[in-house]
């Protein structure tokens, strides 16, 4: 790697002369994204546009400030970049203001935890064991130390938002903030019977749409934007841009919102990352994206009536929305061994919480499976239900190593009618 004179001659190289140790990491991951079946909810299939934009120069430019408003030199272009992907993404939902800088959704809601309150106010939220999200106030998390939440959960007989306790708790607790959001709740959410709530307590609505932004930008969910002071999402999930996050806000709290990003959390933005958004808002605005979020909705359902009729139980009893929630509660079954045995048959899920669950988080009583990846692969409802009797064939075989080798033949003649990332192999 040097030459003659000693001199580094890495610059140009691929990754593959670099360093064949990770390069031939990446390449597994990529077989093993290719061959199995992808059922994590939050997860998904980004464009090779995106891939493209986020493996682009533009990682080395520091950009610290707003697109005409930067601490260093030379950012005409960087400034074009994120000003486009600013007004792809208030286009896209109709919104007044948006920063597209976060990070993470982690870090989205941080920033408009720090533009909304002050440390130790009081926030209402869903409580992470009924389906919402650790920065969601859980106690080891920088929301649960910094803020003081309470919680509201779901109806143990209907497994829905009980929105009589939303209005109770926030009675009670008299919060700032009102959070909807979650990530593991099969059903659509009532943004405007939150907002009325907020109103009559004087608090401000605050949507955590990280799981469901692709639905609303398709038209297949409530839209938060006309009910919510505050919208914060992830851009990797049913969204299917890169991995990253963005928040919107009303015109009025925009110079709170972007001080609270930089200079309150964030240093210099990924403007490689803040490309790959621009191209997911632009392609999130297309009939081809609007179809699919319909799709993804429609698989789901008809994952959701293969499990109910091979005997298996879903919390809330089905879905709304593009994932589901299965309930191992009062059987043998754990969350944990659901999601090792599907492993061994080439499908990718994870245990989860259930509502009430009696078992501890490292076991758990639910396996959550969502449809966006598949979708996103081409997987339309016929090869979801192939799917949901894999499943139900492989929870009934257990350890029945001829019976799992089946299954995985199976499952690897679904994934091999539907090629992904082609031109990716080397
Ligand atoms: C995924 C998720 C987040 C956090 O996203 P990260 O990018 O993993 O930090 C926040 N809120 C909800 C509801 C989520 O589902």
């Amino acid at each position: 790697m040097t030459d003659d004179s000693g001199v580094a001659s890495y610059a140009d190289l691929p990754l593959a002369d670099v360093d064949p140790l990770l390069s031939e990491m990446v390449a597994r991951e990529l077989t093993r994204q290719q061959r199995n079946i992808e059922l994590i909810a939050s997860e998904n299939f980004t464009p090779v546009a995106v891939l493209e934009a986020v493996g682009s120069v533009l990682t080395n430019k520091y950009a610290e400030g707003l697109p005409g408003k930067r601490y260093y030199g030379g950012c005409d272009v960087v400034d074009e970049v994120e000003a486009l992907a600013i007004e792809r993404a208030k286009a896209l939902y109709g919104a007044e203001h948006a920063n597209v800088q976060p990070h993470s959704g982690s870090t989205a809601n941080q920033a408009v935890y720090w533009a909304a309150l002050e440390p130790g106010d009081a926030v209402l939220s869903m409580s992470q064991a009924h389906g919402g999200h650790l920065t969601h106030g859980l106690n080891v998390n920088f929301s649960g130390r910094g803020y003081t939440f309470y919680h509201y959960g779901v109806d143990r007989e209907t497994g829905l938002i009980d929105m009589g306790e939303v209005r109770s708790q926030a009675f009670k607790c008299r919060p700032k903030l009102i959070l909807a959001g979650a990530s593991s709740y099969p059903r659509e959410i009532d943004f405007a019977s939150f907002r009325r709530i907020a109103d009559e307590v004087g608090a401000e609505l605050m949507v955590d749409m990280a799981h469901i932004a692709g639905l609303v930008a398709g038209g297949v969910h409530q839209s938060p934007f006309p009910h919510s002071q505050w919208v914060t999402t992830t851009t990797h999930k049913t969204l299917a841009g890169p991995r990253g996050g963005t928040v919107f806000c009303e015109a009025k709290n925009a110079a709170r919102l972007d001080k609270a990003v930089f200079p309150g959390i964030q240093g210099g933005p990924l403007e490689h990352v803040i490309a790959g958004k621009a191209v997911c808002f632009l392609l999130a605005a297309t009939p081809e994206f609007r179809a699919k979020q319909r799709r993804i909705v429609e698989n789901a359902k008809a994952l959701a009536d293969v499990l109910l009729a091979g005997g298996l139980k879903l919390v809330s009893g089905g879905t709304d929305n593009h994932l589901l929630l299965v309930d191992f509660d009062d059987t043998e079954m754990t969350g944990r061994l659901a999601q090792e045995l599907l492993d061994r048959v080439g499908i990718t899920a994870n245990k989860n919480v259930i509502p009430y669950d009696q078992r501890p988080p490292t076991i758990t009583s639910g396996l959550r499976l969502g449809t966006p990846a598949m979708t996103t692969r081409g997987f339309g409802p016929e090869e979801m239900r192939e799917v949901g009797r894999i499943i139900v064939e492989t929870l009934t075989v257990k350890h029945d190593e001829a019976g799992l080798n089946r299954l995985l033949r199976r499952s690897r003649e679904l994934t091999a009618a539907f090629p992904l990332y082609c031109d990716l192999n080397s």
